[in-house]
């Protein structure tokens, strides 16, 4: 089992491990360690990227994937022997983890923004891939123009507020209380990992996140499409 770091320690980028299995799947060639800093591609956003470093190669991780319980990261191939128990160094691609955060909580803001305000409306996907964006709700606006207007300007004024960003474990009758306002089933009786945006409420997240608001700092909505008993929310951060 790969201890996941990156949820107690989000602003570490480099970690000593070790290789405690390898092998290739339809994806590549992966290394399985004891501990990680890479977040697996999983909930809408995109997996880290990096450098697994051993004393005889440097591996590039390319993808990183949660199967089945087991965090693949696939490395570009190099011909060099791996060894489990390799001592390793982890370095994970600030600059993408940064970006890919900043993605990931303004998907959160624009849908915490939305159900605050018009409660018909329920986030339902999630995509915080660079350039493709979206946040999906389950139900139609009237007019998409105006919509899209009123939402930028309500996700731009709550990214000046500063208001923190914290993740943490809600215990299984606060995750009782925040199930029932959610489209989706939770665990019954089960702790639960939360992203807690200051002034919103509580939702279940696995992600990685900036710590206030002002961090996400340049913010858009590109486009409101609302037809077949969907709207979708398209848009980007630097
Ligand atoms: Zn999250």
């Amino acid at each position: 089992m790969t201890e996941l770091m990156y949820t107690e320690h989000p602003d570490l980028f480099k970690l000593s491990a070790q290789v405690t299995q390898h092998g290739s799947d339809a994806k590549g060639m992966y290394l399985v360690l004891n501990q990680s800093l890479f977040y697996p591609q999983g909930g809408g956003q995109p997996a880290d990227q990096g450098k697994i470093i051993a004393a005889n190669a440097c591996y590039e991780v390319f993808d990183v994937r949660n199967v089945d319980g087991e965090v693949r990261h696939y490395i570009t191939c190099n011909n060099t022997p791996i060894h489990p128990v390799d001592a390793v160094t982890i370095k994970i691609d600030k600059e993408r983890r940064v970006l890919n955060s900043k993605y990931h909580t303004a998907g959160h803001l624009i849908a915490a923004v939305v159900e605050k305000e018009n409660p018909e409306l329920k986030a339902i996907k999630g995509h915080q891939f660079p350039r493709e964006a979206y946040v999906e709700f389950g139900s139609t606006v009237s007019d998409a123009d105006n919509f899209m207007a009123q939402i930028n300007s309500r996700v731009s004024k709550c990214i000046a507020s500063k208001a923190t960003v914290r993740t943490e474990e809600l215990n299984a009758d606060d995750t009782a209380i925040i199930a029932q306002d959610l489209p989706y089933e939770l665990p019954k009786n089960k702790s639960l990992r939360v992203c807690h945006i200051e002034g919103f409420s509580p939702v279940p997240c696995g992600g990685t996140h900036v710590n206030t608001l002002e961090d996400i700092s340049s913010f858009a909505i590109k486009k409101c499409k609302s037809k077949k008993g969907k709207t979708r929310i398209y848009y980007e951060v630097e």
